[in-house]
């Protein structure tokens, strides 16, 4: 134990030295929305997660778009965000990250209901796999970086995604830490989800993206990015909803923010 303790802290401390966050970096991303009202210990951790996230970490430029260390940084950042509590474990089960300079086209299969499969094309902003990469649009980022408080976060949106993924797939129930009341969370995500497919069926105002009601996994994503990026408005909107995610991601986002 004290042996594994050791190695731990040694692979730490050599992710640090080679993968330094320092201040001039740092001052260009501790002003953003999901990252500001962190209390100074977290923020001191959320240092240490971007350098071993870095180190364990390859960034793959697609289409021919350069990858520099300020774009990698911006990435880290708000992947780790998430996961400030939960420890990078979370994100063990893949290493690349993919960045497209814009959103980029995927082909999948759909299958109608007469059980006949289209081969369809979707141009996305962002897409987890499955034990397979994150891919980003760079020009996404970019749109969330300039409005950073508005609900929407394509890195938090994709890195929720793979903390939901290593619970039997992509089903909105992530992993959840020993100790956790599921019940009480399959019970305030269940009745938050149906009640924003009831508003979208009744063409009635929401106060989220509807694009969570696309899918229990996409609602899990979807208020995840109002957790960390509009964590005010998340609790007004659905106070149980945040409180579970409170629970989950052991963060209070709401506490200090203003926005
Ligand atoms: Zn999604």
């Amino acid at each position: 134990m004290y042996l594994l303790r050791k190695l731990e802290n040694w692979r730490v401390l050599s992710a640090i030295k080679k993968y330094p966050v320092r201040f001039s970096d740092w001052a260009s991303i501790r002003s953003l929305a999901c990252i500001r009202n962190l209390t100074s210990v977290e923020k001191a951790r959320l240092r240490i997660l971007i350098s071993v996230f870095l180190k364990q970490k390859i960034f793959v430029g697609e289409q021919d778009i350069f990858i520099t260390d300020e774009m990698k940084l911006i990435v880290a950042a708000q992947a780790c965000v998430p996961v400030l509590k939960l420890g990078l474990n979370y994100y063990s089960g893949f290493v690349q990250i993919n960045i497209y300079p814009t959103a980029f086209w995927v082909e999948h299969n759909d299958q109608d209901e007469g059980g006949i499969i289209h081969r369809k094309k979707r141009l996305l902003s962002g897409e987890s796999w499955q034990r397979g990469p994150v891919v980003l649009s760079w020009k996404d980022i970019k749109l969330d970086l300039k409005h950073d408080n508005e609900g929407h976060n394509v890195i938090i949106h994709e890195f929720a995604h793979k903390i939901d993924m290593l619970n039997q797939g992509a089903n909105g129930v992530p992993l959840f830490p020993v100790n956790f009341n599921t019940d009480e969370w399959g019970k305030v995500f269940r009745q938050a989800y149906h009640q924003l497919l009831s508003r979208q069926q009744h063409h009635k105002k929401t106060c989220i993206n509807l694009y969570a009601a696309t899918s229990p996994a996409e609602y899990f994503a979807v208020v995840s990015e109002y957790f960390f990026t509009m964590p005010l408005h998340l609790k007004q909107c659905s106070h149980p909803v945040y409180n579970e995610l409170k629970l989950f991601y052991q963060q209070d986002p709401a506490l200090k923010s203003k926005s």
